[in-house]
């Protein structure tokens, strides 16, 4: 039986900045990954760029570190007024590792953290599970850094109650080959207007955006096309409901796409594996469609192909864990100011529907803050929660869920921990 002073179960967004932090800080750390790599989302579910947010530099060094390492692999760049969140999704992979072994932070990968022991209040152990092993491992100190809240759901940790339709997942993917030249002098002609569209040269590499989605909040110069590729048969409303194509640092002639938005006949519950599953296969037919559809109206497509599928499913809220407070929309939208904070921003809460000009962007008068006792369980002593299912309700949450504040969670539970063992 090993003994660690914080272990991390969830090496994704929050739980990377989190071991960075605390191994950094001096602490025995270990991070436990069901995946082979760390980044959670980043990495598995090909999500960038982190969402740019007044973060007044509160919390931010695992941020910088990460970007600094990562452009050291050319994996990143600074695009978009002057977003420096746009990563190279295989790339991370080898900084995060490389970050995390440089200040000395344990990694088990392909385990998963299957049960605990727990004495009232207080969780003892961990016991995880991979292929060859089966290990109890024991810690002063706990985070649940999971994204869904397994471990809080394991320990029976007090999850907070959804009243509201769940918002839209997305299984995200890369096409490469294309002639990015092409491509480009084509939509900055389509677009003349560039509502959403971006082109940029960086470092000798061509890097663009656009979207476009059914909702009629703006002039989506792409809509007439994606009308047409209905028409046509290619495509169907709900491939047409959500559409986002990025380039990606050191990746030339490749896009990310942010989507499928997959919508099914009802809601999916992010819980439920057999709606999931179904989820998932609707979403690569509709991958296929969606590549068939650019590849026939996308001049510069012409030679393209699908070069990856997301290996995990983009999840945007499923559990809320219940903390010592529960941060909520009214807090948010108050701009309260707490005393050491956990974070700072000034990202909209951003709810997506699955029904038609449904999705709301409801951006904030005044920045926001959030208290440290969103960190902290409700239920257990030495248990804190970081990332998508911190103890918010669904608004706060909308706005929380970004990859910064992910980040910066994180490195405050690695600092509170640090300050509670002196
Ligand atoms: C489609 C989509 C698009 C998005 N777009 C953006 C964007 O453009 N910009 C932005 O900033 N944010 C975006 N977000 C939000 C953001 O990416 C996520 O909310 C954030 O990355 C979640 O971080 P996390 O640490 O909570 O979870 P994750 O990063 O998902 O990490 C959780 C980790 O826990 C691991 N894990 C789970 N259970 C166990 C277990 N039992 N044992 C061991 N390991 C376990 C997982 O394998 C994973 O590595 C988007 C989200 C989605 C879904």
């Amino acid at each position: 039986m090993q003994k660690y002073d914080l272990v991390i179960c969830g090496g994704g967004t929050a739980g990377v900045a989190a071991g960075y932090i605390a191994a950094k800080s001096g602490l025995k750390t270990l991070i436990v990954e069901k995946n082979i790599h760390l980044g959670g989302s980043i990495t598995s579910a090909l999500v960038m760029p982190a969402m740019k947010s007044n973060t007044k530099d509160i919390n931010c060094e695992f941020y910088k570190a990460f970007i600094d390492e990562l452009s050291l692999y050319n994996g990143q760049i600074t695009y978009c007024d002057g977003n420096t969140g746009w990563f190279n999704p295989e790339l991370a992979k080898i900084a995060l590792d490389s970050l995390l072994e440089k200040v000395g932070c344990e990694v088990i990968y392909d385990a998963e953290v299957i049960n605990a022991k727990c004495d009232k209040n207080h969780v003892h152990s961990i016991e995880i599970c991979s292929k060859t092993l089966s290990l109890h491992i024991e810690s002063l100190y706990f985070l649940d850094a999971t994204g869904d809240g397994n471990f809080s759901a394991i320990l029976k940790n007090e999850i907070l109650e959804n009243f509201e339709h769940r918002q839209p997942m997305t299984l995200r993917f890369h096409i490469s080959g294309i002639d990015l030249k092409k491509f480009s002098d084509w939509l900055l002609d389509f677009d003349k207007d560039r509502n959403v569209t971006t082109c940029d040269v960086i470092n000798g590499e061509i890097h663009l955006s656009t979207a476009c989605t059914w909702d009629k909040d703006r002039k989506w110069a792409l809509w007439p096309l994606f009308e047409q590729g209905i028409k046509d048969g290619i495509i169907n409303e709900a491939d047409a409901s959500y559409f986002q194509l990025f380039t990606i640092p050191a990746m030339p002639g490749t896009v990310s796409l942010n989507c499928p938005r997959i919508i099914l006949d009802k809601d999916i519950d992010p819980l439920d594996a057999v709606s999931v599953s179904r989820g998932i296969i609707t979403a690569r037919k509709q991958i296929w469609r969606l590549y068939c559809f650019m590849k026939a109206y996308f001049p510069g497509f012409e030679a393209s192909y699908i070069s990856n599928i997301a290996d995990m499913l983009g999840i945007r809220e499923s559990r809320r864990i219940k903390g010592k407070a529960v941060y909520t929309k009214e807090d948010l939208l108050s701009g309260k100011t707490y005393e050491n904070p956990v974070l700072h921003a000034d990202y909209p809460i951003d709810i997506h529907s699955y029904k038609k000009d449904s999705s709301t962007l409801q951006h904030t008068t005044v920045d926001y803050e959030v208290p440290v006792d969103i960190l902290k369980s409700a239920n257990y002593d030495n248990l804190f929660i970081a990332g998508r299912c911190v103890s918010t309700d669904f608004s706060a949450q909308a706005a929380l869920r970004i990859q910064t504040s992910c980040f910066s969670m994180g490195e405050a539970v690695a600092r509170e921990v640090k300050k509670l063992l002196g």
